[in-house]
């Protein structure tokens, strides 16, 4: 068998709202390339609506209205429905099934282990005790993985507890059933900025759920307004005092954004960001000046993508047959991998 015929990437994004730079830096911008790479077999996008549910069962409005957000984020940024499957979690049952099985191999203590888990826990403020769905959320995670035989799970830093869950139920699971489910391997960004882009705020991280966002479908005048009044440096009050380059939201973003010929194209005064960075660092470069640098090539990397999704957002109900379509072919992939599972068990009583 060639390389290209074992690869296959599953990957996705939950419809609880509308996706982000951080998506885009973190794992958006990556998709495209590697579908564009020709080196995988076959190549799954899920919006996990499902996974969505675990925290916002509350709110199937929102969860149904992200699905197409995200369905035209997707087509916006160059995800190809002819070279990748973009599907619907919720519509392939399959998943579901596998969850079910799958919970026996962990136990609870290791997933309310789970580091990410946990952070988010702390963060949701779940008012009547945290539902077993959420904690759990990691479980079906590995069946979304494992259904598709998923060599690959490119993906945010956040997400590696994620996949050393799955590997654990994978590697159990082999052990007691025989080998039937494909161990996979996370793919970071190689960007460490885009690894977890942090939000306008200054937080750890840019999140639907904590409001501190650049959409990739905010206009021209929003995307300025929130990068102008982005967190900086607060000890770098005047322009010419020191700055700090560690912790500072606006270098981290130059840092996932910033290519070299936008320093000549912007005349902004510096051969390189390393450049920039020393000045700042010494003292004499305003955050103004930083900020409008930014903007520009925020807005440079986004207006061609909000255009494009304004041109795909007039025809929705094409949106909706090319995610029937996704749904019905992740479907065939899915019922395989099931039928195999229930073979390895021993639950396959008609054959
Ligand atoms: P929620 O707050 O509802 O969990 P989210 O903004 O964290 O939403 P997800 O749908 O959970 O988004 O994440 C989808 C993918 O995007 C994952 O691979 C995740 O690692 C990546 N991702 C999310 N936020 C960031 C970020 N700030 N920087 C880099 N990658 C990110
Ligand atoms: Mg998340």
């Amino acid at each position: 068998m060639s390389e290209k015929a074992e690869k296959i990437i599953l990957t996705g994004d939950r419809p609880s709202g509308k996706l982000h730079i951080g998506h885009y830096v973190g794992s958006l911008r990556q998709r495209v390339e590697l579908q564009d790479s020709g080196e995988f077999k076959k190549i799954y996008i899920m919006i996990a609506d499902t996974q969505a549910l675990t925290d916002n069962f509350a709110n199937p409005d929102k969860v149904r209205a992200s699905v197409t957000e995200v369905a035209l984020d997707y087509l916006s940024v160059g995800l190809d429905p002819n070279k990748c499957t973009i599907f619907i979690q919720s519509q392939v049952p399959e998943l579901t099934e596998l969850t079910m099985y799958y919970m026996n191999l962990v136990s609870i203590a290791r997933v309310e282990r789970n580091p990410t888990v946990k952070a988010e826990i702390a963060q949701k403020n779940f008012g009547e005790g945290v539902p077993c769905g959420f904690v759990c959320y990691p479980v079906s995670q590995t069946s979304d993985i494992t259904a598709f035989k998923a060599t690959t799970v490119p993906t945010g830093e956040d997400q590696k507890p994620m996949l050393e869950q799955a590997r654990e139920i994978v590697r159990k699971f082999n052990e007691i059933y025989g080998p039937t489910l494909v161990e996979p391997d996370i793919l970071l960004a190689s960007n460490k900025a885009c690894l977890r882009l942090p939000g306008t705020d200054g937080h750890a991280k840019m999140s639907k759920s904590l409001g501190n966002c650049i959409y990739l479908s905010d206009d021209a005048d929003t995307i300025r307004e929130k990068i102008m009044s982005m967190y900086t440096d607060p000890t770098h009050v005047k322009v010419s005092d020191p700055g700090h380059i560690e912790g500072n939201t606006v270098f981290t973003y130059l840092d996932a954004f910033s290519r070299p010929e936008h320093f000549e194209r912007y005349n902004i005064g510096f051969a390189n960001l390393d450049e920039m960075k020393e000045q700042y660092k010494k003292g004499g470069l305003g955050d103004v000046k930083v900020k409008r640098f930014l903007n520009d090539i925020i807005q440079e990397e986004l207006q061609p993508i909000r255009e494009r999704r304004e041109e795909y957002a007039k025809d929705i109900p094409a949106l909706y047959d090319m995610l029937k379509k996704g749904c019905e072919t992740a479907r065939e992939a899915a019922s395989q991998t099931l039928a195999e599972v229930k073979h390895a068990m021993k639950i396959d009583y008609f054959g």
